[in-house]
């Protein structure tokens, strides 16, 4: 039995991590700040004696003994994570100082999620782990790609100075149920506004691209990248690489929801990134053949009755 902690394990990714490595017969810490996480999404592992659940801000010291750590603590969404910029920044760099100064002292293996979102607004298509990427360090992304890109950098620092085992994954765009329905992200937002037969959001033209992933592959391949060989850090791609633009998938939940819901054009945020695809050879060959599993409709399909229920 191996002591996992896992930071922002009472959201949306972290609760699907935390009951997956419950399961699999681990202990699991799960500290939270509750920002944009519920204790609702791991009410249901609360019974289990192997799981703890502690209110604690990473961005503050925290002292425990574990094997191996998930560093996921930070909004995701860009309504959230631009709610607070500052306190963005603090939650991906100090918190990762503080995870990566934990995980020294114990010997720990870390693991950070980053994000594709360090790509910027990409013009090599599909993104490779080679490229450096195109971001706004001034734009309103930059308190998440510029912090995540920093937790980037202390990793690899951490690693070469300090021996400490690292992996860094680069997550793309991912959808499931325990997503919050204001949540922001597109997903959600589509799927909350067809069951309500209220207007689809669409911002911009609608041609701008994303490749969703169903959030049951995304776990999947976290546990495996933790399990590879120490010499293996990444960065390594995690996502699904079928792409589609907010139009297709606007009219694919209008579909799947039997809605009446129309499509209303909104302002596209700035710096909005217009192509998102993920290069995932590097993922499969080094995680056993990792792909992911679920397609788009099949992954809607289950967020939708989640969705049903929560509304
Ligand atoms: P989420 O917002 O549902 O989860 C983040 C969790 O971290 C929440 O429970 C929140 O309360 C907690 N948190 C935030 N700041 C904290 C702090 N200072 N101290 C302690 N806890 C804090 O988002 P998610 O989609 O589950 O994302 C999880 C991780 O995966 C994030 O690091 C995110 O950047 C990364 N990621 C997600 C996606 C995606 O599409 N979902 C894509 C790329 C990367
Ligand atoms: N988007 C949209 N309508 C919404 C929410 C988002 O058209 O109600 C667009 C957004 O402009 C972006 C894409 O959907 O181009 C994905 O947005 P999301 O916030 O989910 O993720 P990210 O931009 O961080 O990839």
């Amino acid at each position: 039995m191996k002591k996992i902690l896992v930071t922002g394990g009472a959201g949306f990714i972290g609760s699907h991590l935390c009951e997956r490595l419950l399961n699999e017969g681990n202990e699991v810490i799960c500290v939270d700040n509750f920002f944009t996480g519920a204790k609702s999404n791991v009410v249901h592992l609360l019974d289990n004696p192997y799981f703890e659940l502690i209110r604690h801000d990473i961005t503050m010291p925290f002292y425990v003994e574990a094997d191996e750590i998930y560093n996921l603590a930070c909004p995701a969404s860009p309504v959230h994570y631009q709610f607070n910029p500052i306190k963005t920044i603090k939650t991906s760099v100090m918190g990762a100082v503080n995870m990566l100064g934990l995980a020294k002292r114990i010997k720990a293996k870390i693991l950070q999620a980053s994000t594709s979102e360090v790509y910027g607004d990409p013009d090599v298509h599909p993104q490779t782990e080679s490229y450096w990427g195109n971001v706004n360090p001034i734009g309103s992304r930059s308190c998440y790609d510029e912090g995540k890109r920093c937790a980037e950098s202390l990793f690899i620092n951490y690693h070469k100075q300090n021996n400490v085992k690292i992996k860094i994954v680069r997550i793309f765009n991912t959808y499931g149920p325990r997503m919050l329905p204001n949540d922001g992200r597109v997903i959600s937002n589509f799927i909350v506004q067809a069951l309500q037969n209220k207007p689809i959001t669409i911002y911009g033209d609608g041609k701008q691209t994303r490749s969703f992933q169903y959030v049951d592959d995304l776990i999947e391949a976290l546990i495996r990248m933790m399990n590879t060989d120490n010499k293996i850090i990444g960065p390594v791609n995690i996502g699904n690489p079928e792409e589609f633009n907010m139009l297709e998938l606007a009219d694919k939940i209008i579909s799947l929801t039997d809605s009446k819901s129309k499509i209303e054009y909104q302002e596209l945020p700035e710096d909005d990134p217009i192509q998102r695809k993920p290069d995932i050879s590097l993922a499969k060959e080094l995680l056993n053949n990792w792909e992911p599993k679920t397609n788009l409709t099949q992954g809607l399909v289950k967020t939708i009755d989640y969705f049903k229920k929560v509304l």
